[in-house]
C-alpha cells in the first residue's frame, strides 16, 4: 500500500501549526443527536434542526425527519440527499431524527496518486490510526471511478421498522463522477449508539447527488482524517423515544442489515 501514498505539504505543515491551531480551534468531540437503535425501531422523527446540527460541527452525517433522505454535512454546509438520487442545500429549519457531527480536525493527511478500493482505504486509516477504540472522522475529495449509494425514501405514518423501512431503498451508481466522501470510523463497542465500524455519505462534487455509500473506487483524491476522543449524545425525551425498545436481540445484525 505505501506505494499509494505521499504525504502531503499539508501534514507538515498542519504537524507545526497543530498546538496553535488546537488552542484556537473547538475541542474534538462527536456530537449526535439520538442513538441508531432509536432510528432502527422506527423514531423517525426528532426536534434537533439544521441550525443546531451547525452550531454543533461543520462536518457530519445523518438523516431528516421521516426519514427522507440522507444528510451529509461539509463546510459548514448541510445537505439533503434524496431518494431520486439528487442532492439540495437543506433549509435551516429541517429536522433530523439522528445525526452526526464534528468540527473536523484531522490529523492526517494523505494523497492517494492511484486507483483504490474503499476496502483499502479503510485499511489504511486503520493502520495509520493508534487504536480501533476510538472514533475517527475522515474526507475524501477525488475523482471515483464509482460511488454506489442508496439513499432511504421517506416515510409516512404509522412508520415501519427501518428495516422493513429501506427493503424499496433504490440504489445509483455514480460513473467518473468528482465528489466527497464524509464519514466516521465507530468502535465495535458502540455498536446500536452509533454504527460500528465506517459509515461514509458521498456527495457530488457539483453538490447535485449523492446519497450513503455501499461501495465506492477512487482514481485519485486528497483522504484525510483523525481520531477522536470524546463523544456527546443528545437523548430525545419525546415519547416515541421514551417508549422504543432500544436493545432488541438482533440489534447488531438488523444495524448491519441497513448500514452496509
Ligand atoms: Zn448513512
Amino acid at each position: 500500500m505505501a506505494d499509494h501514498l505521499i504525504d502531503c505539504d499539508c501534514a507538515s505543515q498542519l504537524g507545526q501549526m497543530v498546538k496553535l491551531a488546537h488552542q484556537q480551534r473547538p475541542q474534538k468531540v462527536i456530537f449526535q443527536t439520538s442513538l441508531m437503535s432509536a432510528l432502527l425501531s422506527g423514531v423517525y422523527d426528532g426536534s434537533m434542526t439544521v441550525a443546531d446540527l451547525l452550531e454543533k460541527g461543520d462536518f457530519g452525517l445523518g438523516t431528516f425527519n421521516h426519514l427522507d433522505g440522507e444528510l451529509v454535512a461539509l463546510d459548514h454546509q448541510i445537505y439533503q440527499l434524496k431518494s431520486d438520487g439528487s442532492a439540495r442545500q437543506a433549509r435551516a429549519d429541517q429536522q433530523t431524527p439522528f445525526a452526526v457531527m464534528t468540527f473536523f480536525q484531522p490529523d492526517y493527511c494523505l494523497e492517494l496518486d492511484q486507483p483504490i478500493s474503499r476496502q483499502a482505504i479503510h485499511r489504511l486509516i486503520d493502520q495509520h490510526l493508534p487504536s480501533d477504540n476510538l472514533f475517527c472522522a475522515l474526507r475524501i475529495e477525488g475523482d471515483f471511478q464509482q460511488a454506489q449509494t442508496r439513499t432511504v425514501p421517506e416515510q409516512c405514518r404509522p412508520y415501519r421498522p427501518m428495516q422493513e423501512a429501506i427493503a424499496e431503498q433504490p440504489i445509483f451508481t455514480f460513473n467518473q463522477k468528482n465528489g466527497s466522501v464524509i464519514g466516521f470510523r465507530t468502535p465495535q463497542y458502540m455498536q446500536g449508539i452509533n454504527v460500528a465500524g465506517y459509515h461514509e455519505h458521498f456527495i457530488t462534487h457539483d453538490r447535485q447527488g449523492g446519497g450513503h455509500l455501499l461501495d465506492y473506487h477512487l482514481l485519485s483524491g486528497q483522504l484525510t482524517f483523525g481520531a477522536i476522543h470524546k463523544l456527546v449524545i443528545d437523548l430525545p425525551t419525546d415519547h416515541e423515544f421514551l417508549n422504543a425498545d432500544l436493545h432488541p436481540d438482533d440489534l447488531d445484525q438488523a444495524i448491519r442489515a441497513v448500514e452496509s
